[in-house]
């Protein structure tokens, strides 16, 4: 079991920025307003992240950590559910094998919290605990027990750029979350969780950014489309400034990324890509997850029809625009 653990948190958990991935969807899946995350030296010394999300009842404790225990198969979010296959419930013992791990947890149960520590899978302690309802994980000494994983690792500004490209972009993915994000003391993201996204993008890219965006939206009977996108002048050398989210989730997809271009062709130089979040709705019957899950990389079974939707609703706000 022990075992099993280790190997399968050589797939799910590569870098400080998987465990970061995990522990935060776990909070925006629990329904969370609020969620903090700090970190100490590009996450090997410490990854925490503090939510306000429904918690873990205190009798499910020691089984959230067990292989295979998940309370979510039949969820409504089931997209990244289906993302996540192989994945399903082994986040949380993936990490607490190769780390000191310390869960508090709260539920509605009126102060009912529990504490639980594991160190390199082996479970230390498991004692009641005074916690607002919500869960607070702590990862200290990461890859602690796997040298060999650990001499992967690069710099504290390498791991930390990972960690703080995911949660701008989860933070640009729910406005309706208030994020931070602290590395050694430092805040280097704060978003209010108002719901206005143009806030999370002046937060992420600073405020004339916000300023040069253009609104779009669209839907046809199968896609519902919003987003904002750069004006034409305000435009990036790469690709990174585009966030696509699909049913609440970041993910990459290289066909959003060719219809956006599309709608700009005849605007931009080659080599210069807009800044641009764009957000889809769909069933998720409409989505093929058929490749590596930790890469994000999604298929669409209607991909002409949504290509067509994106170049038409970008290229009507930049028309409108007088572009
Ligand atoms: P999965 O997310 O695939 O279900 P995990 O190993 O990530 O598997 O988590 C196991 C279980 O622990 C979850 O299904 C959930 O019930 C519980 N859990 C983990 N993190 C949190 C959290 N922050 N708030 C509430 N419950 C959580
Ligand atoms: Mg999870």
């Amino acid at each position: 079991e022990q075992l099993a653990n280790q190997i399968a948190a050589g797939e799910v958990v590569e870098r400080p920025s998987s465990v970061v991935k995990e522990l935060v969807e776990n909070a925006v899946d629990a329904g969370s307003t609020t969620i903090d995350v700090t970190i100490e030296e590009g996450g090997l010394s410490l990854i925490r992240v503090t939510d306000n999300g429904g918690g873990i009842e205190a009798s499910d404790m020691q089984t959230a950590f067990q292989r295979h225990a998940t309370s979510k198969i039949s969820t409504s979010s089931d997209l990244f559910r289906i993302a996540s296959l192989g994945f399903r419930g082994e986040a949380l013992p993936s990490i607490a094998a190769v780390s000191r791990l310390t869960c508090v947890s709260a539920d509605s149960n009126g102060g009912l919290a529990r504490r639980l520590v594991i160190e390199g899978g082996h479970i230390t302690a498991d004692e009641p605990a005074n916690a607002p309802q919500g869960t607070d994980m702590s990862v200290r000494d990461l890859f602690y027990n796997t040298p060999a994983r650990l001499k992967y690792m690069k710099s504290i500004q390498t791991e930390l750029g990972h960690i703080s490209d995911y949660i701008n972009r989860l933070a640009l993915a729910h406005p309706g979350i208030a994020f931070t994000l602290k590395h050694n003391g430092s805040t280097l993201l704060r978003t209010m969780g108002t719901g206005d996204r143009l806030q999370v993008i002046a937060a992420v890219y600073g405020t004339s950014a916000a300023k040069a965006m253009l609104a779009f939206t669209d839907s046809d009977s199968d896609y519902e489309l919003t987003g904002y996108t750069s004006k034409p002048e305000l435009t990036r050398a790469n690709r990174n400034g585009i966030t696509v989210v699909v049913n609440g989730r970041y993910i990459r997809s290289h066909a959003v990324n060719q219809a956006l271009l599309q709608a700009y062709h005849t605007l931009l130089p080659i080599n210069r890509f807009p800044l641009t979040i764009l957000e889809l709705g769909m069933h998720p019957g409409l989505l093929d997850v058929n490749v590596h899950p930790s890469k994000m990389e999604v298929r669409f079974s209607k991909e002409a029809e949504l290509r067509v939707l994106i170049e038409r609703a970008v290229k009507a706000t930049l028309t409108a625009q007088r572009y």
